[in-house]
């Protein structure tokens, strides 16, 4: 997978991109992220990427042409097939959006910075519009990073465990089971018998239906399309859901 991303800000994203899961499947090729800076398109003396807004307010804009050339200097390594505006105003990304993403050979993301982007970008250059949620951040490089993050981990071979994907929370449209590490008794809280006694099976009863609590008292509205098995879970700990349960939930 390919990810080119526009930004004023290359030298806040660089850092990110050398940690971890996410550094280490840059190192090996996995994954290639690109940098492109839209002032080193910028053709005056000040090398200027913004102005004010027609019809007056505050702030600045980002212009056209600066932008429009940084992402045509893609085109022979970018399919240009997907050009992601990070904004407020986009669909809000969650775990469904990530998958479909994951799926893409190669994304460009545009961070706007100030008040945004003249509106001709999104209009003729942007394919999609992407928020994180709905706040206001100052720029598109911390949306950006989210979104490389998340997307990263579901394309093949990056995190090197499946496993550790396949249990994330969401990934299975509930909240992931909780985990603990040595030692056994921390300031008198015991780690749960079950997880020391090395039964799979019921481990993996013990975690699916902990998963389940989790998610039925943090976000009941994700428990839908409910296996028999854990209708079962549900009840053993007082919840009892009828097999078709999504007009039941609170
Ligand atoms: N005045 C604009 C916000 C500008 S914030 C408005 O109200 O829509 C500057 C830039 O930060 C945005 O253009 C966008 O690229 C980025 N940004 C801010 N909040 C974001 C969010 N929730 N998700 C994704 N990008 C965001």
């Amino acid at each position: 997978m390919r990810i080119d991303i526009l930004t004023l800000f290359p030298e806040m994203l660089e850092p990110a991109l050398r940690i971890g899961i996410l550094g280490r499947a840059i190192a090996k090729d996995i994954l290639t992220v690109n940098l492109v800076n839209p002032r080193d398109f910028a053709h005056d003396r000040h090398r200027t990427v913004d102005d004010a807004p027609y019809g007056g307010g505050a702030g600045m804009v980002m212009t056209c042409p600066p932008v429009f050339e940084a992402v045509e200097s893609l085109i022979s390594k970018n399919s240009l097939e997907h050009v992601v505006l990070l904004s407020p105003r986009g669909r809000k990304l969650d775990q469904n959006l990530v998958r479909e993403m994951a799926g893409w050979k190669d994304m460009v993301l545009l961070c706007a910075r100030y008040e945004g982007m003249d509106e001709r970008i999104a209009e003729t250059l942007v394919t999609e519009e992407i928020s994180i949620g709905d706040y206001v951040l100052s720029g598109g490089e911390a949306a950006a990073l989210v979104l490389v993050e998340a997307v990263s981990r579901m394309a093949p071979g990056v995190v090197g465990n499946w496993e550790s994907v396949d249990t994330d929370s969401f990934y299975h449209g509930i909240l992931g089971y909780p985990q603990y590490t040595r030692p056994p008794v921390f300031r008198g809280k015991e780690v749960p018998r079950v997880l020391l006694e090395g039964n799979h099976e019921a481990i993996r009863k013990y975690r699916r239906r902990e998963a389940l609590r989790a998610t039925w008292i943090r976000r009941p509205e994700l428990l839908t399309n409910l296996s028999k098995e854990d209708l079962e879970l549900l009840a053993e700990i007082g919840v009892h859901l009828p097999p078709s349960n999504k007009e039941n939930l609170p």
